[in-house]
């Protein structure tokens, strides 16, 4: 599709993702691509802007992460951030070298508003740093727009080749006015028209799923999660009851959740498809009796639930389309977009599944951040409690419950989970806190209720708060709140004499409990 588009280059700084989220916050499309991308391809894509990231290396030693000159020389505009900002002046004849300061955190920075960068920019600004080098001598042509006390060139700007380097990190949001100076970038420098809307995307989608597919028959693998969800509706108001869905119960869910799937994608909901739903709770019982250990237990679920898949798929036969809910941070952390090192094997990218016959694979949601995702959800008109639902782990409750896995511990975490999340949204809460759940541990210790002795497990809840779940902040739960929990929790849920508040964050901690 030939869309307006930024491209962000990435030398593999640790906010590569960051940056192309807030361009496209500014209704601008951006893409990551490694540094190693060839020219011929950079300039295939005539991007309206590129954005250099920033990145471990420095930029003056051997086998440093680089790129051409050429690419300053395209009349393309080029915004380089920290690492990106250095490159462009070392690439151009200015010196970078170690500083004499190194700079890291919140750091006023006085900057000049008459350029284009910063317009409506407060003179004086905070802004997040992060570098070790400095640039001590801009490139023939710049001139310097903006400085800190320790750091000469904290900016500059060739403003006719429309070239930009800043020191500082616009994409973080501790740079309090960051946001600001990447849409000024985008639109007063890059010229974009802001044509990126989820609605327009949806609408664009449908029509050119409808187009590839005709008269095909597709099948989704549905877990009734955010993207799995959302493909599935787009799938279905593109091509109605061509699609089949089927949704694996697993025994492993929380409480009410198949149900809650069903009502809205069953034959009963709103949506126009064939909907298979696969009870197949006994067998994962079966299966994980006797494991403790978790990652076999992650394992046993993933295959079982592959067996379950397939069986089904052999039913309908041969289908021509595979839906997958890939989402872009599984295509950039597979490796596929940007610089970053392989994070995790997805399983929805790259290797395809052989286990259904199939032709093609449709990944209707392949561009779309998370946010980006619950947007379009909304768009298509999916129930607001599906589309702002927690993220929920695929082996489910399978790991959150500490050792053996049966049905009746099962029964358990998911009542109490139940018990947990009612106080929680009682209590206002349910919007402000990012994640939480009950987790049953494998520890049982004696009490005493009813006059008669228990010896029965503890339950530990957990709570935390995230912006990117790669690190998180355990939730401060009014203490009140929290007995009130345990109060019900003792009282209702057979079996649980105990309740544990987990205080860690991550790390050192992991958001699951297994
Ligand atoms: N490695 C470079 C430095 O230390 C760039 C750092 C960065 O991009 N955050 O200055």
């Amino acid at each position: 599709m030939n869309r307006e588009k930024i491209i962000v280059i990435d030398f593999g700084g640790q906010y590569n993702q960051l940056v192309a989220r807030r361009v496209r916050e500014c209704s601008v499309y951006c893409e990551i691509y490694s540094y190693k991308t060839d020219i011929e391809q950079i300039k295939a894509m005539n991007p309206k802007g590129i954005i250099l990231t920033g990145g471990p290396n420095s930029c003056y030693e051997e086998n440093a992460a680089s790129c051409s000159k050429e690419l300053f020389e395209l009349g393309i505009p080029v915004l380089g951030l920290c690492y990106g900002a250095q490159l462009i002046m070392h690439v151009l004849g200015g010196r970078v070298c170690k500083a004499p300061v190194r700079e890291y955190g919140k750091i006023q920075v006085t900057v000049d508003t008459s350029s284009k960068l910063f317009r409506d920019v407060s003179e004086k600004t905070i802004c997040w740093m992060s570098h070790n080098d400095y640039i001590e001598r801009i490139a023939p042509g710049f001139e310097i727009i903006a400085r800190t006390s320790d750091c000469p060139v904290a900016a500059a700007q060739w403003e006719e080749r429309k070239l930009y380097a800043i020191q500082f990190h616009p994409e973080v949001l501790h740079t309090k006015e960051g946001s600001k100076m990447l849409h000024n970038f985008v639109y007063k420098v890059c010229g974009c028209e802001g044509a990126w809307r989820m609605d327009t995307f949806v609408e664009t989608s449908i029509r050119a799923i409808r187009e590839k597919v005709g008269s095909g028959k597709v099948l989704c693998a549905l877990s009734g999660g955010v993207d799995s969800s959302v493909a599935a509706v787009m799938l279905s108001k593109a091509v109605g009851d061509q699609l089949t869905c089927v949704f694996v119960d697993h025994g492993l869910l929380r409480k009410n959740e198949g149900d809650e799937v069903e009502e809205v994608f069953g034959p009963n909901g709103p949506y126009d498809l064939n909907f298979i739903r696969v009870n197949a709770q006994e067998r994962f019982y079966e299966k994980l009796k006797g494991v403790e250990e978790p990652e076999k237990k992650r394992k046993i679920i993933g295959e079982e639930f592959i067996r379950v898949f397939e069986e089904e798929a052999k039913k309908i036969g041969a289908v021509e389309f595979l839906v997958q809910g890939t989402i872009y941070p599984d295509v950039v952390e597979s490796g596929l977009g940007g610089e970053s090192a392989v994070i995790k094997s997805h399983h929805n990218v790259g290797g395809l599944p052989d286990y259904v016959d199939f032709k093609e694979v449709i990944e209707p949601l392949r561009d779309l951040f998370k946010d980006e995702v619950r947007k379009a959800g909304l768009e298509l008109g999916i129930p607001e409690k599906l589309v702002f639902r927690q993220p929920f782990p695929g082996p489910g409750l399978g790991i959150r419950i500490v050792g053996e896995v049966t049905a009746q511990k099962v029964a358990m975490v998911q009542d109490a989970d139940a018990i947990y999340r009612e106080e929680i949204a009682r209590a206002g809460l349910d919007k402000e806190i990012g994640q939480y759940f009950a987790a049953l541990t494998n520890m049982r210790s004696v009490g005493v209720m009813g006059d008669e002795r228990t010896y029965d497990y503890a339950v530990a809840l957990r709570a935390v708060n995230t912006v990117d779940f790669m690190t998180a902040e355990t939730a401060e739960i009014p203490f009140a709140v929290l007995t009130k929990v345990m109060n019900r929790i003792i009282n209702e849920v057979k079996g649980i004499n105990r309740v544990f508040y987990d205080l860690t964050s991550k790390p050192p901690g992991t958001i699951e409990f297994e």
